[in-house]
């Protein structure tokens, strides 16, 4: 693909900003997008397929956006979603302690892609 839309092409080593500028370059000619992959909220590596925490108000606008990799996600694993959910959001840099404080309950569950998403809030 590369060989066919330019005459030359530079191998580069490591990712740098030459590389990035023709990687969007390449997206803006073929209608692509360009996603920046999110870092885990624990140990901050890139992880392009994360376990996603997404907080919402009330008005069911999300507020904050969570992700995890799968090594962190592994540490906290836990039978029960909400000790899973409460374990992560303990562990994130951000320091979202005080949700083991909250008193959780089962909201409906949310569907994304025909799987139901585990969802609580907080009872108040
Ligand atoms: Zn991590």
């Amino acid at each position: 693909m590369l060989k066919d839309e330019f005459a030359f092409s530079l191998v580069e080593r490591s990712f740098n900003e030459v590389v990035y500028q023709l990687v969007a370059s390449l997206c803006e000619d073929s209608g692509g997008r360009m996603f920046p992959v999110p870092r885990c909220g624990i140990c901050n590596q890139a992880e392009p397929f994360p376990t996603r925490v997404t907080m919402r108000d009330e008005t069911g606008q999300g507020i904050i956006e969570a992700c995890y990799c799968a090594r962190c996600a592994a540490e906290q694993a836990d039978p029960s979603d909400k000790q899973f959910l409460v374990g992560l959001l303990s562990a994130d840099r951000r320091d979202f302690r005080e949700i083991r404080h909250a008193d959780l309950v089962e909201g409906p569950g949310e569907l994304e892609a025909d799987m139901s998403l585990p969802t609580y809030r907080i009872a108040s």
